[in-house]
């Protein structure tokens, strides 16, 4: 087998430079959103002990009993690569004596890890954001993490967004439609598609969210869990509502909207885009109360939400695939020439600026002709007689200013090379 041979894995992607630029434009956009919304970083382990993920997003889910990948390390322990980041910040949490502290807003960022069939915004190695506000039950919080994430979106520049909301209760009430959608259940398996039949016992819940147009049919007339929320969550949920109106966010209600993993209670919701196709959801989130307390945590609220990057990616706008142009592009020949292009490189990245130091060699034609390919926006030339006169040509680069623009600045006169681009860029030093 030789080199050439390899391939990455089914499933995962190589991020190449072209591509990255709008990665990095969109994650800029997204932390400077976390930053000024006062939320802090968390940076869990991507590999964690099995069970976590056993315990925390439950095993008759489609993640836990599916989709992870799970291996034995050489010490025999059953490690997995993490599907999602929630269960890992609420063991930081709680390993850390952080939980029961004062509320946390946190936020992270990474990879995951599912084995899924792979197609256009689904893969088995793929990237989540998260926000997570823990110790938190107001409902307040609920809204405010919800416009967090509609913001986000926003500033991406991403128009047809659609946020659909449910509440699931809180446990009583669950337990008290779950008594009654199982009775219905075994009274209607037959009608159902397997699928959802294998769910009965493992999550009857999920069978909610079942995409089977014939199963959703048979639903219409199932118990519904709304008609099960007590007084104090029904208004919780009403209440959410009201504040959403007041702040304007569009939703749409969808009472079979329930969230692939155990620990939710309360609000739910998701963001899709129709533009995505069959993948269409690229935010889900909702409050997971129970969550700390049956990880060992003393009780503490939490709601939050993760946002799959690549869905983004493919969402937001194609302004965001601009590359930044270079600034100044460093034509430079001689043994001399080219110590000194090198240091004054070094130099020019006291100043935002994107300089491109030419290391070819080649005659001035080439690197000419390069500088050009690049469209720089400005010139620097060292030759070798700029070299002995420890001096350097700095000009705009493009036709009509070649003349009039160029401007000989010693390497000892700083002033005169903030002055010259400070006129003919814009740009002040930025330290
Ligand atoms: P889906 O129904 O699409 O499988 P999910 O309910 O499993 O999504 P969550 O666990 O809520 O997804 O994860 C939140 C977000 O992460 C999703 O809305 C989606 O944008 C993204 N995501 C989930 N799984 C993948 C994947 N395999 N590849 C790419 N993005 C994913
Ligand atoms: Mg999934």
């Amino acid at each position: 087998r030789t080199l050439n041979n390899f391939k990455n894995l089914r499933g995962t992607v190589d991020l190449l430079p072209d591509q990255l630029i709008k990665w990095q434009n969109v994650e800029k956009i997204i932390l400077e959103q976390l930053f000024r919304a006062s939320i802090k970083e968390i940076r869990t382990p991507i590999l964690e002990m099995t069970e976590l993920f056993m315990r925390g997003i439950g095993e008759g889910t489609d993640v836990v009993s599916k989709e992870m990948y799970t291996f034995l390390d050489r010490g025999e322990r059953s490690c997995t690569l993490r599907p999602e980041g929630t269960a890992s910040v609420a063991r930081a949490l709680i390993q850390n004596g952080l939980s029961n502290k004062p509320p946390q807003k946190l936020w992270y960022m990474g990879p995951m890890f599912r084995y899924e069939r792979p197609q256009a915004g689904r893969q088995r190695q793929f990237h989540q954001l998260g926000v997570e506000f823990v110790g938190l039950d107001s409902l307040r919080s609920d809204v405010e993490i919800i416009t967090l994430a509609w913001d986000i979106l926003e500033k991406l520049g991403i128009k047809e967004l659609n946020l659909e909301i449910n509440t699931l209760g809180d446990n009583n009430d669950r337990l008290n439609f779950q008594k009654e959608f199982l009775k219905w259940l075994e009274a209607n398996k037959k009608f159902l598609d397997l699928d959802s039949q294998k769910r009965i016992e493992k999550n009857p819940l999920r069978i909610l969210d079942t995409k089977n147009v014939q199963t959703k049919k048979i639903l219409e007339d199932a118990p519904r869990l709304f008609d099960f929320l007590s007084e104090k969550s029904l208004e919780r949920y009403l209440n959410i509502k009201e504040q959403l109106k007041l702040l304007k966010i569009p939703y749409v209600e969808n009472l079979n909207l329930v969230r692939g993993l155990d620990y939710y209670t309360h609000t739910a919701f998701e963001i899709t885009s129709g533009s995505l196709g069959s993948q269409s959801t690229v935010c889900g989130g909702g409050r997971y109360d129970n969550l700390i307390s049956q990880m060992g945590g003393i009780e503490t609220p939490a709601i939050g939400f993760a946002i799959g990057l690549e869905r983004l990616i493919l969402l937001a706008g194609k302004d965001l695939d601009k590359k930044r142009e270079t600034d100044i592009y460093i034509v430079n020949k001689g043994f001399q020439a080219e110590i000194l292009a090198l240091n004054l490189s070094r130099k020019l990245r006291n100043y935002d600026l994107v300089t491109e130091l030419d290391l070819s060699g080649a005659s001035f034609s080439k690197q000419f002709k390069k500088a050009n390919k690049f469209k720089s926006k400005s010139i620097i030339v060292i030759g070798h007689n700029e070299a002995l006169k420890n001096e350097f040509i700095i000009r705009l680069f493009n036709e009509e200013s070649i003349e009039n623009m160029e401007e000989t600045i010693s390497f000892e006169d700083v002033m005169k090379l903030d002055n010259w681009l400070d006129k003919n860029l814009l740009l002040k030093r930025s330290f």
